[in-house]
């Protein structure tokens, strides 16, 4: 029998950084950011290349290797911008193969997923209400991968 926990990925700010992304766009087309900047999310392709997140692609492996883990995505994708699904699919085969091939969930309702872990570094899109655990990637407690992953490793 199965007895992993089910564990969820927020994709932006926790395994795509795709504030660097933006940031890098207004660099190479300096006349978007006054368009842009309230609405990075609707910049045409700006989810379909962003670097990982630092130590984001050797967790996923490290917690998958652990055997507690029933890993999935779990992202909103920006409505106004009508790629982004597709672009964050892309980004996901691109980074991890066919790891997370049909373990992907698009939905701006986190907090209707049935699981027990949602690693998510904002409230938003029902990631605050989450009825598993809710690790809040970026703060003081959760600042970075290190600390995820140990502590999700020492989780029984
Ligand atoms: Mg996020």
């Amino acid at each position: 029998m199965n007895n992993k926990k089910v564990l969820y990925l927020d994709m932006d700010g926790v395994l795509v950084d795709l504030e660097t992304n933006i940031q890098n766009h207004f660099k190479e087309y300096p006349y978007q950011k006054h368009l842009y900047k309230n609405f990075p999310d609707l910049i045409n392709n700006i989810f379909l290349d962003p670097p990982p997140v630092e130590g984001a692609i050797e967790a996923v492996k490290k917690l998958e290797e652990s055997g507690k883990y029933d890993l999935f995505i779990a992202t909103a994708a920006p409505w106004g911008n009508h790629q982004s699904g597709s672009h964050k699919r892309i980004w996901i085969e691109k980074h991890f193969g066919k790891f997370f091939k049909k373990k992907m969930f698009i939905t701006h309702r986190k907090d209707m997923l049935m699981g027990d872990y949602l690693i998510d570094d904002r409230t938003t899109n029902g990631a605050g209400e989450f009825r598993g655990e809710h690790i809040h990637f970026g703060t003081e407690k959760f600042p970075n991968w290190n600390v995820v992953v140990e502590y999700l490793l020492n989780q029984n």
